[in-house]
């Protein structure tokens, strides 16, 4: 634990984390991607952790099958921002079929399921989140934006058949 990360009471008590991990969990804390609001979304939904008061507004355009925009707003723990803008960076320009599978993927890899190394792959700094894992109650943060956006996504899929 050095100096630079005295901070981190106050962010979630991430003290903890592996020091990449962390790394790469401050680094999208403190430099959310993606975070401009989109024009006309196909999809505009907002999420709330009641229990830690996180809180997102999720927007994305769809085209075919891929989502062309995405922008995340909001406020939460450093974990549930973290994990929002990890969201926000993976399924810009990826088809809807590569984000539900990645929804999948980190939903497996926080119960602690082994995964393959082509799943790894598919994560790549989003692996970082399960660092979570140590902290049980900051689960539903991690998962708060993923899951909102997943089933949004679906009802959209849903309405508008391929
Ligand atoms: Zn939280």
């Amino acid at each position: 634990m050095t100096g630079s990360y005295s901070g981190l009471g106050d962010a979630g008590g991430l003290g903890e984390l592996d020091d990449l991990y962390e790394a790469i969990i401050l680094d999208h804390y403190h430099n959310p991607r993606n975070t401009a609001p989109v024009d006309s979304p196909d999809i505009d939904l907002e999420v709330n952790n009641p229990f830690c008061g996180d809180e997102f507004r999720i927007q994305m355009k769809v085209d075919d099958d891929t989502v062309s925009k995405v922008g995340i707003t909001g406020m939460g723990c450093a974990m549930s921002q973290a994990s929002a803008s990890l969201l926000a960076e993976l399924v810009d320009g990826k088809s809807t079929e590569a984000v539900r599978d990645s929804i999948d993927i980190l939903r497996r890899l926080l119960k602690g399921d082994d995964l393959s190394d082509d799943e790894m792959a598919v994560l790549g700094d989003i692996e970082a989140l399960s660092g979570v894992r140590k902290f049980p109650v900051r689960i539903k943060c991690v998962l708060l934006s993923w899951v909102g956006l997943g089933e949004a996504l679906e009802e959209h899929l849903r309405r508008e058949p391929m």
